[in-house]
């Protein structure tokens, strides 16, 4: 079992997250006999291992977040301050600031922080299964704002 800080955890292998992901991946016989609350899971080395329904490969798991991200991406208003600064709507607050350097996007946001500051080094599954990358929704409205 692999070690990850809980606020690493907690944005990426919650009871809700995995259960969303089982739902993305149609595995979802455990539901007839539980709901999400009761899953267990725990990641390892090879992937994601819950309980009821068995491992979960991290490439799934990236692919899922990836999908979301976008998802969460698309609605959102983008406003472009400067050729480098772009004001992103969120949620917890009315707008986050991206920035670009040289060919990175930083956020200020907090699900942004955790990856940058944790993903690497707690949790280098994931982070593989990513390709590296570490964005965040308001990142990728920031992005497709260019296009
Ligand atoms: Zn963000």
């Amino acid at each position: 079992m692999i070690k990850i800080s809980s606020e690493l955890a907690s944005q990426h292998i919650s009871r809700h997250a995995i259960g969303d992901l089982l739902y993305y991946l149609e595995r979802i016989h455990w539901a007839n006999n539980c709901n999400y609350h009761q899953l267990t899971i725990e990641a390892w080395e090879v992937g994601i291992w819950v309980k009821e329904v068995g491992i979960i490969s991290y490439k799934d798991l990236a692919e899922f977040i990836r999908e979301t991200s976008i998802f969460k991406a698309s609605g959102l208003q983008v406003q472009q301050r400067s050729p480098n600064l772009f004001l992103v709507q969120g949620s917890q607050r009315p707008w986050y600031t991206v920035q670009r350097r040289s060919r990175q996007y930083i956020c200020e946001c907090m699900l942004y922080r955790c990856r940058r500051k944790r993903l690497r080094n707690e949790f280098p599954q994931l982070f593989e299964a990513l390709n590296k990358k570490i964005f965040c929704h308001h990142i990728i409205a920031a992005y497709q704002s260019l296009k």
